[in-house]
């Protein structure tokens, strides 16, 4: 789908199961199993959605998913039995190698969402798209470095530091429009330190990565959020500023997580928003 210059196109990393509890954190579970089913375990189906962005010369991609580094044990807990594919063979699907990737914007650094920034090749884990610049906030980097005992589950060394020993990183601190021509990368800080959110701007639409700011679309009400959220006031007050300004100008969101809806236009009140259109991304051309 063009929005500008860009071709843009969601991809399903990964398909894996979380605690239904923690993903809507104070929201009684009598109203979030409404939206979203739990199974026995109180589990509920999540996807790690990846976008590209392809124009101006470049390949961007915008989270990598879970990779396959994962340990059996973890593979099990996350329910990754079905997990489709390899790396290559997802972006196959879309007419790309990992060779083609120029940048990649990571939101943060949790584990799906960074885990298939590396690979293990040779007994070695190294940058898994060869070619790539990887663009991260500072703030995340350091909390990332040195999680807190609340975020240290999240983050998974293997899949950011081999980043900064090959040199591959591009350290930002704010928000910024500079990087990518027609694409401003905007910050919020309540889900975690510095997660970066790029808003590619067309000409009558745009197209914002909403990340775990609003993980799927049953999280569009304002005061629905995860248990994991560092900064739940924080949370609030950003996700509010994001859906104002969603519903005025008219952006399609995209959610990183939700297995049914990769995107849409939204409708209502900032504090109910709920879906008016469903859109998916694929690439025009
Ligand atoms: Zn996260």
């Amino acid at each position: 789908m063009k929005f500008g210059r860009y071709d843009c196109a969601a991809v399903e990393m990964d398909a894996f199961l979380l605690d239904g509890g923690a993903m809507f954190g104070v929201v009684p579970k009598t109203l979030w199993e409404k939206k979203i089913p739990a199974d026995l375990q109180n589990r509920i189906p999540m996807t790690a959605r990846s976008l590209i962005i392809r124009g101006h010369n470049r390949t961007i991609l915008v989270d990598a998913g879970i990779g396959d580094k994962l340990s059996a044990k973890l593979k099990k807990v996350f329910g990754m039995g079905k997990t489709p594919g390899s790396m290559d063979a997802r972006l196959a699907a879309l007419g790309l190698t990992a060779e083609d990737i120029t940048d990649v914007v990571l939101t943060h650094l949790h584990f799906d969402h960074a885990g298939g920034c590396t690979a293990v090749q040779n007994n070695a884990i190294v940058p898994a798209f060869p070619h790539a610049t990887y663009h991260i906030q500072k703030s995340q980097w350091e909390l990332a470095c040195h999680p807190s005992l609340r975020d240290r589950s999240g983050f998974i060394a293997d899949d950011f530091m081999p980043l900064y020993a090959q040199k591959v990183l591009n350290i930002i601190d704010g928000p910024t429009d500079d990087l990518f021509e027609g694409i401003c990368l905007m910050v919020t800080h309540g889900h975690t330190a510095g997660q970066q959110h790029p808003l590619i701007k067309g000409d009558g639409r745009s197209l914002f990565f909403c990340a775990d700011l609003i993980p799927t679309a049953a999280h569009l009400p304002l005061t629905w959020h995860m248990g994991y959220d560092n900064l739940p006031l924080t949370l609030l007050e950003e996700k509010r500023q994001v859906l104002k300004r969603a519903l005025s100008e008219d952006w399609i969101l995209c959610f990183p997580h939700d297995p049914r809806v990769a995107a849409a236009f939204i409708s209502g009140k900032v504090e109910r928003a709920e879906i008016k259109e469903t859109v998916s991304l694929k690439f025009e051309h």
